[in-house]
């Protein structure tokens, strides 16, 4: 960090035990309350698309709100600690609701020139955050996205794939069957890149799967 002693948001001193965002600041995010509403508006947008157990955003994103600064540090700011940070928010919510009976965390995998560019990939990070909340194992080497699509050598390490245009595809899909999953991402808009892991994901026998995005973004 270049600035650790100052809010990200509003640049005032942080306190001690305070990180990245001053208290005011961190009760300002624009919080959903989402993932205790059944039916809500992340859900609507997979009805009649995919089956899901339930789906929440934790934030609402709006240009020039709290959180778009925190989720620009996030992705190009080469701040990925924040990551870590607000998935542990967003898990503090999880942790009271429906999905604290998953039984894998597992963040939506980063296209591979984006994850080159960047160095990590954010939405892995803020699974850790949620997976520290929720005392769940994470998992982010099963579901997986294609290198290349002409690459041989590579598609004989993958025992399965699925969307071929998406590129997302599972190693060892054993390690999803019977079980719980939970997708992470950094944002939800449409829906269309959960989709698509969440139809690779079901590949896996006997799975169940929910999603939680940090932020949701209004089209
Ligand atoms: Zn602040």
């Amino acid at each position: 960090m270049i600035y650790p002693n100052l809010c990200a948001c509003c640049s005032t001193g942080l306190l001690q035990g305070e990180r990245f965002v001053c208290g005011h600041c961190l009760y300002e995010l624009p919080e959903t309350g989402f993932e205790k509403e059944f039916g809500n508006p992340v859900e609507q947008m997979f009805w009649g698309r995919v089956k899901i157990e339930h789906a929440t955003a934790n934030y609402f994103f709006k240009k020039g709100n709290r959180i778009q600064t925190l989720m620009h540090l996030l992705k190009y700011g080469g701040q990925k600690e924040i990551g870590e940070y607000l998935g542990q928010e967003m898990g503090k919510r999880l942790r009271l609701s429906a999905f604290a009976a998953v039984d894998l965390v597992v963040p939506v995998p980063l296209h591979p020139s984006k994850f080159k560019k960047r160095g990590y990939n954010q939405s892995e990070w803020i699974a850790r955050g949620v997976c520290a909340q929720l005392g769940k194992p994470l998992n982010a080497s099963t579901l997986v996205r294609r290198i290349s699509s002409g690459s041989q050598t590579r598609k004989s390490h993958y025992e399965r794939w699925e969307n071929v245009e998406s590129g997302f595809g599972l190693i060892h899909p054993k390690h999803f069957s019977g079980k719980y999953i939970l997708l992470i991402d950094d944002v939800v808009t449409t829906g269309a890149t959960f989709e698509s892991c969440i139809r690779t994901v079901q590949h896996a026998e006997d799975v169940k799967v929910s999603l939680a995005a940090l932020t949701m973004a209004t089209v």
